[in-house]
């Protein structure tokens, strides 16, 4: 099946890219396609913007799509940024501004008190109007300071609890190693993308068979 990956985000495109030609999908961008959108995110919560998403750029695409909505929720600032996550800082997509502004938001919380989460909404959507949501999610902690080179946002100050093994599987992450310290494979294994995807993947043929 073909489908359109639903996104503007150049490092959220390589991941859903990666991952559903893995599941088996050929994928579309929105640059291939020549589709110039950008809808607002108005919904309150992540499945909200994920099928808000996805219903515009199915509409545009006329291809089953796949919109992701995401963001990292940290404990300690009662769940910020959020749905916000890209426009933490004021500009969207000013990843830079965005880890600055909370390093500094957790300046004072010690080690212990550093847990976040990182959150996946997925949203398959049918030309015909029906769609599936999935979400996934990625426990964690916030480091003290930027780590790694590999993958976007707030990869380098994300400590996930565990990492993927190559050749499957997942083990704990001894070695404390960010989003952007590992592979591709060790993230995707544990990703909150990858939780999200990999759960569409399940439930997907059991959607298009039962409801066709
Ligand atoms: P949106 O889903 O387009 O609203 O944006 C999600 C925002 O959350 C991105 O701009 C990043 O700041 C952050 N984000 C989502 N997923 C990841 C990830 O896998 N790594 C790092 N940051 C992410």
């Amino acid at each position: 099946m073909t489908v359109c990956a639903a996104t503007n985000n150049p490092g959220k495109l390589r991941e859903l890219r990666r991952i559903l030609e893995r599941l088996g999908y050929r994928v579309q961008s929105l640059r291939e396609l020549g589709i110039a959108l950008d809808p607002e995110e108005t919904g309150a919560t992540f499945a909200e913007n994920a099928a808000l998403k996805a219903a515009a750029f199915c509409a545009a695409s006329g291809l089953p799509t796949v919109a992701d909505d995401s963001g990292l929720c940290v404990a300690a600032l009662s769940g910020a940024p959020g749905v916000f996550s890209a426009r933490y800082a004021g500009t969207h997509g000013d990843d830079d501004a965005n880890n600055q502004k909370l390093l500094r938001a957790l300046r004072d919380v010690p080690a212990g008190a550093r847990g976040a989460k990182f959150v996946s909404a997925v949203c398959f959507r049918l030309p015909d109007g029906r769609q599936l949501l999935v979400e996934g999610e990625c426990p964690g902690t916030v480091a003290f300071d930027l780590r790694g080179e590999n993958g976007f946002g707030y990869d380098p100050l994300f400590v996930p609890d565990a990492v993927g093994v190559p050749g499957g599987g997942t083990r704990p992450n001894t070695a404390r190693r960010s989003y952007a310290q590992l592979a591709d494979a060790e993230k995707d294994a544990i990703s909150h993308r990858g939780c999200a995807l990999a759960r569409l993947a399940e439930e997907l043929p059991g959607f298009l068979g039962g409801r066709q």
